[in-house]
């Protein structure tokens, strides 16, 4: 069961999960966090100026700098229920079912941090180096989301904020 489960959810690039498998996670996470009134955070991810990057540097140096956003996520999420999912080309999303806004502030910051100081030579990047932005929205008890997919279009908002307010950053969303 874990093999299937291997093979039909994960990006075979990245090793991250799969978008199928994030629309499924999120119903039922959104399900769990409304009924147990738990705060669910998603964090939505995106590299900054990529499409310039693989133009210079190539698909193959492209696909290395994705397989390093999953690298610094996952060593920032480290409990069972977290998990990271490929969303689109160069879009990854998190899902932190039980952590508060604050703290998926925080760890998002963490892992802007620790792709940024790898280092990855950018030079059509105003800072040098390669870096992503994200944009963070948390469902709780106060919170009036009424579905999943607005949690996730709030994500999607905030990382919109994040891009056009500077890139290599994160922005969030509480309402
Ligand atoms: P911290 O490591 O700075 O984490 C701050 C808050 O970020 C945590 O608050 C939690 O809400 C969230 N957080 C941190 N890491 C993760 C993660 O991998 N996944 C998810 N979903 N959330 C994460 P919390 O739970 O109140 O913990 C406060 C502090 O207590 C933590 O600060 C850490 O110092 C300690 N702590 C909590 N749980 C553990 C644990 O399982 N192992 C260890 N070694 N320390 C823990
Ligand atoms: P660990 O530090 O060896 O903790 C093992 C398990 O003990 C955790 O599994 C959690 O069930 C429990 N635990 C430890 N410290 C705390 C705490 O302060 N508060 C609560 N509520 N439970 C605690 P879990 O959650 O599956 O985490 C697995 C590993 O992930 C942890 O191993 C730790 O290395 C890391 N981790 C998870 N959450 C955090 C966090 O918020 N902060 C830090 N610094 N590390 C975390």
């Amino acid at each position: 069961a874990d093999q299937l489960r291997e093979y039909s959810y994960v990006d075979g690039l990245t090793k991250a999960f799969n978008r199928r498998l994030f629309e499924s996670d999120l119903e039922k996470h959104y399900r769990g966090a409304k009924r147990a009134e738990h705060a669910l955070s998603v964090i939505m991810l995106d590299v900054d100026y990529f499409k310039l990057y693989n133009d210079e540097y190539g698909h193959l140096m492209g696909d290395d700098v994705l397989k390093h956003v999953v690298k610094s996520v996952k060593s920032h999420i480290r409990r069972p229920m977290d998990a990271v999912y490929r969303y689109g080309g160069e879009e990854f999303v998190i899902l932190l079912p039980s952590t508060p806004y604050d703290s998926a502030i925080k760890i998002t910051e963490r892992i802007i941090k620790h792709f940024f100081d790898a280092k990855i030579e950018h030079k059509h990047s105003p800072f040098n180096y390669a870096s992503i932005s994200a944009g963070v929205a948390t469902y709780n008890a106060q919170s009036h989301h009424e579905s999943a997919a607005s949690l996730v279009q709030q994500a999607d908002d905030a990382l919109y904020e994040a891009k056009h307010g500077g890139k290599n950053k994160v922005c969030g969303a509480n309402r």
